[in-house]
């Protein structure tokens, strides 16, 4: 099997189940109990935080764990809202925001809230003028994405955040496709909250964190007991929370090296697959872009007819579109950076990562472009004269 959707999800990280094991076993005290084990998983919660506080250059008191990045958004946007509700109720955000804040947003309209979805350019990037003129007095929080999972394009998340602390409001990155990928601080960054996500960085599925920076107060998102300072309650998921530690340490040890390696490997793929078949669109920033991901459009095919034949051939890959409601709805992140229907309908998205290697790349484009080809044959929009 050759596994190129890294941003869909990434396979746990042998060291990182080791380091969760000891939590599901002997050491399964609630950290809130007062006994041995307990204390040892208490200690190893407090590790976890001290070790994402390194790889987002943050104080551990600034990190909370959540159920997830779905969760962390949430959290940040409705604590936000509900927080400041007597300030304003108008917030923030851009068209290509995963769904975990797009439908955040949506879900606050019904109570009352107004959103502002700015456009983005062709290469999916947020026109910062564009967003200082849709600052008004009662915007309360401005939620922006930092690297976008379909397309891996990267937002000018400083410069964003920099323009925001003029207006003196609430600044929310999803960093999810971006923490443990890329190095970023949090000081540098100015951000006020910052959503991550385990299992996108080699970690285990179902934790998440968020950072919230000194001083910003959100309103809690679970209501219970006093667990992580009583803004967050619920026992805490001590062995994901040791598993996403562990992660979190080996990314800050081991990313830089793998963004060279990674990045080779999907140059070299993006130039193959250019060279090897006609009319293709390779979508997001030329530059500012995550290293691993390439997004791709086969013009006059389907995504999901392409994505069959790779499965057939042992590929894993994703297509921008997602079947909702039984119409198959072209994405609205390729949508928003102006690609028509028609070709948003034919996108590729291929990310890398660890495991991948160069023989996995040669085998992609040994086999990529003859399903490209098979499939026009059989597209009515392919002019087969040519
Ligand atoms: C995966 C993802 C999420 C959701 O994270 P989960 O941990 O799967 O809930 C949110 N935002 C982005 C950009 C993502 O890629």
């Amino acid at each position: 099997m050759i596994y190129m959707d890294y941003n869909a999800t990434t396979p746990c990280d042998k060291r990182v189940l080791e380091a969760m094991l000891p939590y599901f076993g002997d050491e399964f005290g609630n950290p809130s109990s007062l006994y041995q084990s307990a204390r040892t998983a208490k200690k190893a919660v407090e590790k976890a935080r001290a070790d994402i506080a390194v790889l987002l250059g943050c104080a551990p008191e600034e990190i909370f764990f959540t159920s997830g990045g779905t969760e962390a958004d949430n959290w940040a946007i409705k604590g936000a809202a509900f927080q400041l509700k007597d300030k304003g109720r108008h917030i923030i955000t851009s068209r290509i925001e995963h769904h975990a804040v797009l439908n955040t947003c949506k879900s606050l309209e019904k109570v009352g809230y107004e959103v502002t979805y700015l456009p983005v350019d062709k290469y999916g990037v947020v026109d910062i003028e564009e967003l200082k003129n849709s600052v008004r007095k009662d915007t309360v929080l401005i939620t922006i994405m930092y690297a976008n999972n379909e397309i891996g394009t990267i937002q000018p998340v400083k410069e964003i955040a920099e323009t925001v602390k003029e207006k003196g409001v609430y600044f929310h990155t999803d960093a999810v496709q971006a923490a443990g990928k890329i190095p970023l601080s949090v000081k540098e960054l100015g951000a006020d909250m910052l959503s991550l996500s385990g299992h996108k960085f080699y970690g285990p599925k179902g934790v998440g964190a968020l950072y919230i920076k000194k001083g910003v107060k959100i309103a809690p998102f679970m209501y219970g007991g006093e667990q992580e300072k009583g803004k967050r309650a619920g026992t805490e998921n001590v062995p994901g929370i040791a598993g996403i530690g562990k992660a979190a340490e080996i990314a800050a040890k081991e990313m830089v090296e793998e963004e060279v390696r990674i990045k080779k490997l999907r140059d070299r793929l993006e130039a193959g697959i250019k060279d090897r078949i006609p009319e293709i669109v390779v979508n997001g920033h030329p530059e500012q872009r995550l290293y691993n991901t390439l997004n791709l459009c086969i013009k006059h095919i389907e995504g999901e007819g392409i994505l069959l034949h790779l499965d057939f051939e042992g590929i894993c890959a994703s297509s921008g579109s997602a079947c909702t409601s039984g119409s198959l709805e072209p994405s609205h992140v390729l949508l928003a950076i102006g690609l028509p229907h028609e070709i948003a309908h034919g996108s590729l998205r291929l990310s890398l990562g660890k495991h991948n290697t160069e023989q996995d790349v040669d085998r992609v484009l040994e086999v990529l472009p003859g399903i490209a080809s098979k499939l026009r044959e059989i597209s009515p929009f392919w002019n087969k004269g040519k």
